[in-house]
Parts: C-alpha cells; sequence; structure tokens
C-alpha cells in the first residue's frame, strides 16, 4: 500500500490541520473538495480558501461536484436537517462514500477529515460519527487526527500504517489549539467555519424551501436563482424574481435562457424580471407593474415592458402590499 491518502478540504482550518498532521507522518496527500449549487463559490472552486490552503501546505486539490443527487438529497434527507436546510449528517455520508472512490482509485486504506469531537452540535458527536461511518459504508476508514486519541483507533492505527500518538485528542468548541497550530504552520488562508453553504442561511432556507415546496425537479440553475432578487410567490407554479441592482440584473438576464421567461423595462432604467412560470396576460401585467413600482418614477411619462419580442403597457405601479404578492425570503 502506498504513503498516498485523500483529506476532505472545505476550507475552513480544521481540515487542513488535519491535512497537515498527516503530511507529517510522511503521506503524499490529495485534497478532496465538494461543491455543489448550494456552494456560494459554486462555478469558481480555484478561487476558494480550499484552494488557497492547499497552496499554502503544498497539496494538489481535486474539486468534486455534488451534482443533481445532492439537490435531490436535501430535500428529504434521511438524518433531517441542522438550524436551516442544513443536512450535515446525510451531506457527509454522501461526501465520504464519493471519497471512497477516490481512496480506492489511490489505493489507499482510509480517508481523513477535519471534524472535531463535540464541536457541532449535530455532526460532530460520538453517536453521530458511528451513524456517518456506518452509512457511509467506512467502518474504521475515517481518520480524524484532531480528535484521533479520544476515539477508537482506525484501521490504518491499528494496521501500524498511522502512528497513533502523533495524532491529538482535541474535543470541543474551543479553537484555540487549531489557531496555535495554525501559527505553526503558517495557514493563514482557511475560512470561517460553514461560511461557505448556502444551506446554514436563513433567507436562503426560506427560497429554498418554497422551491421545494412547488417544484419537483430542481435544477442547479433553479438554485442560482434563490441566491439573487426580490422573490414573489403569486401562485403555485408562478414565481416572479426582480433585479435589485445591476449585478443581479446581469444574472438574470444570464439566467433567463435556461427556462424562465425575461421581461425588462422598454428604454427606462428598473429592474429586470423573471418569472418562472406561464406567461399569462394576469401575470404578464403583474410582472410589468411591479417593474414600475421598483423603477425610478418620472411624473408624466409613460412605461412599456419588454417581453419576448412583445412590448406593453403594464398600467399603474403595483403597491407592493398588494394582496397577491407573497414575497419570499427578506431582502438582505
Ligand atoms: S454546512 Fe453545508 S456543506 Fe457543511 S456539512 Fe452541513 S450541509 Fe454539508
Amino acid at each position: 500500500m502506498s504513503k498516498k491518502t485523500v483529506a476532505l478540504l472545505s476550507g475552513g482550518l480544521d481540515s487542513v490541520l488535519a491535512a497537515k498532521l498527516i503530511m507529517e507522518q510522511g503521506f503524499d496527500v490529495i485534497g478532496l473538495y465538494f461543491t455543489s449549487a448550494f456552494s456560494k463559490s459554486y462555478g469558481s472552486e480555484h478561487q476558494t480558501h480550499a484552494a488557497r490552503v492547499a497552496k499554502e501546505i503544498g497539496i494538489d486539490l481535486r474539486v468534486e461536484d455534488m451534482g443533481q443527487e445532492y439537490i435531490d438529497l436535501v430535500r428529504n434527507p434521511v438524518h433531517g436537517y441542522g438550524k436551516n436546510v442544513n443536512p450535515c449528517i446525510d451531506c457527509k455520508i454522501f461526501m465520504l462514500r464519493k471519497a471512497k472512490a477516490v481512496m480506492e482509485e489511490v489505493n489507499t486504506s482510509f480517508v481523513v477529515t477535519g471534524e472535531v469531537l463535540g464541536q457541532r452540535p449535530m455532526s460532530q458527536r460520538r453517536d453521530t460519527f458511528h451513524v456517518i461511518e456506518r452509512d457511509a459504508d467506512m467502518r474504521g476508514m475515517i481518520l480524524r487526527p484532531l480528535s484521533a486519541t479520544v476515539l477508537p483507533p482506525t484501521k490504518a492505527e491499528l494496521d501500524g500504517l498511522v502512528q497513533r500518538d502523533k495524532l491529538l485528542g482535541i474535543s470541543g468548541r474551543s479553537r484555540t489549539v487549531q489557531l496555535r497550530l495554525a501559527e505553526r504552520y503558517g495557514i493563514h488562508g482557511f475560512s470561517t467555519p460553514a461560511g461557505g453553504c448556502l444551506l446554514t442561511d436563513k433567507n436562503f432556507a426560506d427560497k429554498l424551501r418554497d422551491l421545494y415546496e412547488d417544484t419537483q425537479a430542481v435544477t442547479p440553475n433553479d438554485i442560482r436563482l434563490l441566491t439573487v432578487g426580490r422573490h414573489y410567490r403569486i401562485d403555485a407554479g408562478v414565481k416572479i424574481v426582480l433585479g435589485r441592482d445591476n449585478r443581479e440584473n446581469n444574472v438574470l438576464m444570464s439566467l433567463a435562457p435556461h427556462g424562465y421567461q425575461l421581461f425588462m423595462p422598454d428604454d427606462f432604467p428598473g429592474p429586470v424580471a423573471l418569472l418562472n412560470g406561464k406567461p399569462t396576460q394576469d401575470i404578464k401585467q403583474t410582472i410589468g407593474r411591479l417593474i414600475i413600482t421598483y423603477s425610478k418614477q418620472v411624473p408624466g411619462r409613460s412605461y412599456r415592458i419588454r417581453h419576448d419580442n412583445e412590448v406593453f403597457d403594464p398600467g399603474e405601479p403595483l403597491p407592493i402590499h398588494d394582496t397577491r404578492l407573497k414575497q419570499v425570503g427578506a431582502d438582505g
């Protein structure tokens, strides 16, 4: 068996320290970074904290997209959610199953993670570690170097491949030891815990719940759409998203070809709107009126809206407290 192994890198401090501790035992480590439509950095993985810390400790980073399978998992996780819609236990099981395939590919008998016993209430408890190992079919194969000496020995330790006495026994929420180690190893590019996961964000969670309730087949573009604009649910199967600034207008325009209807102000400054749903006459008028509501209005001027090849006059601005409008998620 080669002195090669795989370490899950999230971009946070714990996972890079775990990788570093194993490198110190002479292992050649491949960093594995899991991304998904729920990652704030989706599509720019090579500019993430994970990429930065991998470079700092001198290891290669392999990016794995969790894909559609993960979007479907988040809808109904076996082990439930954390505080928002973060299914941390199922998420870890999912990642470890994928990591197992990489582990077999590089011919190693264990995977390294930065988990610390007792650091997170849901996913880093002793009983949860057991569940994760069982459901990922990885019993004795997950090495957690930061907490190893307070956990049962893994197969790699029992086989003498990894020296247990050089591993740590950290437990609990304090990060003092980790910050000291970061200083010692010169690691600076790490992120705050869970900072990159949209599923832990309350506002995003409200929008995602609404989307799952309304839509059977949720795509990565539907998820991306949740990260921009003001969202209004008009009815089942009908949602309107309005841009709040130029950047968001541009994102909405770029998403339009992926199954949405685009509405734009015709020759006046105002928000772009996307419709997810059928553009009936009534809905088109509502969208046009909403666009005017959020535009800078000049007395006496007429406002026309562009949709497909048509330009139409939607009428008066729509009061934002109109009973037909149900805003999903907050504006922030
Ligand atoms: S915070 Fe997000 S990425 Fe991290 S384990 Fe939980 S669900 Fe997965």
